[in-house]
This record gives C-alpha cells, structure tokens and sequence, in this order.
C-alpha cells in the first residue's frame, strides 16, 4: 500500500499560490528560475509545461501577445527560444534574458497564447546564423562580469554593463581571449538544438483557424 502512496502523482496545480502565480499562456503554476539581478525588472519565473518565462510579477495573457505582436518581424514572430539547449546550458547566464524582456517566450508558449485568438502555428524556423551568435554570447556570460557585452559591441543588442571600469575592461578581454573557444563549443550545441527544435532563435509564424 505504501508504495502506492509514494508514486501518486501530484498534479501540477497543487503548487499554485501567491508565490507560483499561473503562466499567462497555459495557466499552470510559474515557479521561481533566476533571483532579480542587475538591469532585469524582476525575479524570473517559468513556466514548466508550456515554457513561458516571466520577468518580475505577470499579468493576464493580453500583456503578454501584446508583447509577442511587438517581436513581429515581417510576416513571422522573431523570437530567443526560452526552451533552447543555450538556455538550459545558460541559466542566468543566457543571452536572451534583455533588460527589456518581460516575456521569454518558446513556440510551445506562442501556441497557447495564440489559441486564444483563434491562431495556429502554422511554421516556425530555425535560424542557424542568430541562433549560433545567441548561443556564443551565452556561453561568453558565464564567464563575464556583465551581460551580453559582445554582441552589445558586434551588434548593437542591449547589454548590462558591469558597474565598474576595470570589471568592463576585463570583460572586453574575455571576450577576445575567449573568442573561439566559445564558438567551438557553441556551433555542436547550436546544431543539435537546430535537429531537436531546441535551437536559439526561431521565427515563428501563425495562422488564422
Ligand atoms: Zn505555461
């Protein structure tokens, strides 16, 4: 009888509460990620079951396509994949965490909230080129005092400096010394994130039903 007991699955709504507020695409409880750090607006929640990311408190799935609309590139929805391998690699340490991010989206999560208006995801697309700099930038985190100081320089993409000069110059060089290396390791992660739908940056596009 006991160990009917210990393997009784508890579903994922029994961890809702005012610390695990529900996902704005799925409504499943959020739980905690990343602790607040310099230049987000918040703690960083997710989403187990859809992937959704969550930067300080969320609001309702309205806010949440509004800033899906805003990531609209052409025809598609541009987006740095929440469920990516450099994401589970990163931590903290992942490119795709923006000053301005409220939202991390995944294409799982862009398929719940579109439901809600009567879309579908009709393709998505793996970008290799965008895909291969967010993962290289990711992993030049790790080891760097600010965040995402490479392609801030190379790209222009918002970055989180380091407070301090000497943390700044420090970070520049690491950057250079660590150049290579870091592609090395970036490029087999990147391709085996493009195979399994894992990769770093999709465009997304959806259809009315
Ligand atoms: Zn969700």
């Amino acid at each position: 009888m006991k160990q009917t007991e210990s393997t009784r699955v508890v579903p994922l709504e029994a961890g809702a509460g005012p610390e695990n507020p529900p996902c704005p695409a799925c409504g499943e409880p959020l739980f905690g990620w990343i602790g607040k750090k310099g230049g987000l607006r918040g703690p960083v929640r997710r989403c187990e079951s859809c992937g959704l990311g969550v930067v300080g408190d969320p609001e309702g799935p309205d806010k949440a396509l509004r800033e899906l609309d805003a990531l609209r590139d052409g025809d598609a929805l541009r987006i740095v994949n929440r469920g990516s391998f450099a994401t589970a690699l990163g931590g903290a340490g992942w490119s795709g965490l923006r000053p301005e991010a409220r939202y991390l989206f995944t294409v799982e999560a862009i398929r719940r909230l579109v439901a809600r208006r009567d879309q579908v995801v009709k393709s998505r697309r793996w970008l290799p080129g965008a895909s291969l700099a967010a993962t290289w930038q990711t992993l030049l985190n790790s080891v760097t005092f600010g965040h995402n100081a490479a392609l801030g320089a190379l790209r222009g993409e918002p970055s989180m400096p380091p407070p301090e000069p000497w943390q700044r110059r420090i970070d520049a060089l690491a950057s250079v010394v660590l150049a290579i290396p870091a592609l090395l390791v970036a490029i087999p992660v990147e391709l085996a994130g493009g195979l399994t739908g894992r990769g770093a940056v999709y465009t997304v596009r959806t259809e009315l039903l």
